[in-house]
């Protein structure tokens, strides 16, 4: 049965201070009380032994502890695992838990659907439905983490499942927030956390502001022409922009902005394409991941074959950058890059 209790993620450790001042108690409970939530995981009130017997029932009358509903778990032969949530508006998304050699990292979404139509991407068929709640965000990580024997291996956290992160801003940083305080939150570094996102222009220098996490944009083509076919934002905010804005934003010293690539075969993999966008970043310090695109159903598009994609790798790399060819794990779940659709 449903209740009007406010799931206490949803709060950050002001907002909680202040609800217990303006009830006379002390803010410095705010700390105590998220890190139960956090750092031990409670899912009680009750547990929270340090507390008085009142509080704990003051807590429990109006907030409580959620955990999303995993409908679903597909594990691929590749180790990585697909998560479907059913959210309590009935409404689904998905998370990605991928092994790597010596750590897990999670791919999270940040909203349910998404608005930019991106033509390679299935996800963007579903078209936007909502923003997910901050404890929606969180909740992904957090209830994963129970998953995994040793918790403190999911040490990455990247923003590349459903959505575009950055017009879900203020729930994103909410729950970064979370994710990387020291004292009461979960302790990741923002070294391990990527946020990525398609271009938001207008958005993107705040992030630089607000966060020390990593910024990944999804560019995808080197000229205005191709990127205008494959992803409507370039309409808003042109390469230009874009490039412009990347090279405005407020980097720390040593970090690079990763720039992400799907290749398509005979859309954006020729040696042209490499070459002009071997110039179109020299004036960025950055690194370049290549995804050979992820087929699906919702589109015709093809990935290139093995010698096209290591041939435009090399003409970047000649050219002095960094090149990962990353290839997506969990295809055959329809996990990987762009196949996220919560198919229950
Ligand atoms: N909206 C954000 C977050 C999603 S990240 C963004 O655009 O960055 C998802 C990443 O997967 C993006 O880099 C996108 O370019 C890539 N992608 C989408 N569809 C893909 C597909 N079919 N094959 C390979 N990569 C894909």
């Amino acid at each position: 049965m449903k209740n009007n209790k406010i799931d206490i993620k949803d709060l950050n450790k002001e907002e909680l201070a202040s609800w217990l001042s303006q009830r006379n108690i002390s803010s410095f409970h705010a700390g105590q009380i998220l890190k139960w939530v956090y750092l031990h995981r409670k899912d009680s009130f009750d547990m929270m032994t340090d507390l008085s017997k009142n509080l704990r029932n003051l807590l429990c009358e109006h907030f409580e502890i959620k955990r999303l509903d995993k409908k679903n778990i597909e594990v691929s032969k590749d180790g990585s695992k697909k998560y479907l949530f059913t959210l309590d508006d009935g409404n689904h998304i998905e998370s990605v838990l991928i092994p790597e050699k010596e750590h897990y990292t999670l791919c999270i979404s940040s909203q349910v659907g998404c608005a930019q139509g991106c033509k390679f991407c299935l996800t963007a068929k579903i078209g936007f439905i909502r923003n997910l709640k901050q404890s929606e965000i969180i909740s992904q990580v957090r209830d994963i983490q129970e998953d995994i024997n040793n918790p403190s291996e999911l040490t990455n956290i990247v923003f590349m499942g459903m959505g575009e992160p950055l017009s879900n801003y203020k729930n994103v940083i909410g729950a970064i927030n979370i994710f990387t305080d020291s004292d009461f939150g979960m302790r990741f570094s923002n070294r391990r956390i990527t946020v990525s996102t398609a271009g938001l222009v207008s958005i993107l220098p705040n992030l630089g502001k607000d966060t020390k996490v990593n910024l990944a944009i999804s560019l995808n083509a080197s000229n205005n022409n191709i990127r205008n076919t494959l992803m409507p934002i370039n309409l808003r905010y042109p390469i230009e922009k874009l490039i412009d804005s990347c090279k405005n934003y407020s980097l720390s010293p040593r970090k690079r902005i990763t720039f992400e690539y799907v290749l398509i075969k005979n859309i954006n993999d020729s040696s042209n394409d490499a070459k002009e966008l071997a110039t179109l970043l020299r004036p960025i310090k950055s690194k370049i991941n290549l995804i050979p695109y992820n087929a699906h159903e919702g589109s015709d598009f093809m990935r290139p074959n093995r010698d096209n994609i290591l041939n435009f790798q090399e003409i970047l790399i000649k050219s002095g950058y960094t090149v990962f060819i990353r290839e997506s794990k969990g295809q055959d779940i329809s996990a990987a890059c762009g196949q996220l659709y919560c198919k229950s």
